[in-house]
């Protein structure tokens, strides 16, 4: 029986963990959950999962929370609750779902004591990738990727070695915009924004599938996952979301991996690499999937992916600039006080600004804090330029 810690539980990975969970209830088990502040879910899913401790950050929560606890779980409660939990739970994976920037500690605390790491928290890699390949190499612990793309490729890789691959195919449904001009996305609303065509996800992430600002993390995500220079790593639209991405052999040939666009596919893998364990989970049917399309990427239309190469180029701390000023950006336009094409102008302003060749997770976390300072300045001066204009 493996022995599971939740990051995040209540969000979109955490809820469909407990899923995967819920399906497997012999073999997995759930022996810790973490979550930012929704105490009445929280409260819920320890009463039907047991675990020994869950940690909540927001203190109000936390209180809240505490008699609702059953009897054996323990509570742990603060800013650091997230790391605490990585650092006192027992466990064989964490499985790591909390979106943002907060979750970097969280992936170093759990690859310091060797425990396996699947992870969703793209934001882990793209900030700190080198240091935390590093520390889970010290430390003999596996960082599994439960991004599909990433997990597709890992998959494929699976007994191959890295000298011998020619490229990586990673693909991107292209969101809502694919197909909308230029001018149309600038101003495109909130609610066109989050109607993802092929996938169901947070908020954050599914603004980035349509700047394609999350294609841009993961190209960072890739590079330092398996160590791949960047000319090697080509993006395609893919719109159906079935063939999560491909690798190319220098032998010529490609393996791809495929399914229908539903997380708990990845999550099942990750959760019982290194075996393959049986789920019912639908498969890749050929009937329903026969026209599968790729497309280059038109840069005009998402120059968020540019972005994404530029940072992982630069290196040092660039990825963590990039990732906090897109996530301030995107929390204005989420607030609907910036329009769709300001995300992508923040972005695009505050990386030469800030990035710096430091790196480590302490530069990386300095780096965040200052771009989330110049990319609130960002937005508040074009803000004051469009008053202006009108
Ligand atoms: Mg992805």
């Amino acid at each position: 029986m493996k022995s599971l810690l939740v990051l995040g539980s209540t969000g979109s990975i955490g809820k469909q963990t407990l899923d995967v969970v819920r399906a497997q209830a012999g073999a997995l088990r759930v022996s810790g959950l973490a979550a930012n502040s929704s105490w009445a879910q929280l409260a819920a899913q320890a009463r039907e999962f047991h675990p020994r401790f869950v940690a909540v950050i927001d203190r109000e929560a936390g209180a809240r929370l505490a008699p609702q606890l059953p009897e054996g779980t323990s509570l742990i409660c603060g800013p650091e609750a997230l790391s605490e939990i990585c650092r006192v739970a027992e466990y064989d994976t964490a499985v790591h779902g909390v979106v943002g920037a907060c979750g970097l500690a969280a992936s170093v605390a759990v690859l310091e004591r060797g425990k396996d790491l699947a992870l969703a928290n793209k934001e882990s890699l793209v900030m700190a990738g080198a240091e935390l390949m590093e520390i889970a190499r010290r430390s003999g612990a596996s960082i599994l990727p439960v991004d599909s793309e990433l997990c597709a490729i890992f998959q494929c890789l699976r007994g191959e070695r890295l000298d011998r691959v020619r490229k990586i195919h990673l693909t991107a449904s292209g969101g809502p915009f694919r197909d909308s001009d230029p001018s149309e996305i600038e101003q495109s609303s909130r609610e066109r924004a989050l109607a993802h065509p092929t996938w169901s996800m947070g908020p954050r992430i599914t603004i980035g599938s349509a700047t394609l600002m999350n294609k841009a993390l993961e190209v960072i995500e890739v590079h330092h996952l398996f160590g791949l220079p960047l000319e090697r790593i080509q993006v395609w639209i893919h719109r159906q979301s079935i063939v999560h991405s491909m690798v190319e052999f220098i032998d010529g040939s490609v393996m791809a991996q495929l399914g229908p666009p539903d997380m708990r596919g990845p999550l099942h893998y990750c959760l019982f690499h290194p075996d393959r364990a049986a789920s019912d989970l639908k498969g890749f049917d050929l009937g329903l999937f026969s026209r599968l399309s790729f497309e280059s990427v038109d840069a005009a239309r998402f120059p968020a992916l540019q972005l994404g190469y530029d940072a992982a180029r630069r290196g040092g701390d660039a990825g963590a600039v990039l990732n906090a000023a897109d996530e301030i950006a995107v929390e204005a336009f989420l607030a609907g006080s910036a329009c769709f094409g300001d995300i992508v102008r923040v972005v695009a302003s505050v990386l030469p600004l800030r990035a710096s060749p430091r790196h480590g997770v302490a530069a990386a976390l300095l780096a965040d804090r200052d771009a989330r300072r110049l990319a609130r300045e960002a937005l508040e001066r074009i803000h004051a330029s469009k008053a202006n204009q009108q």
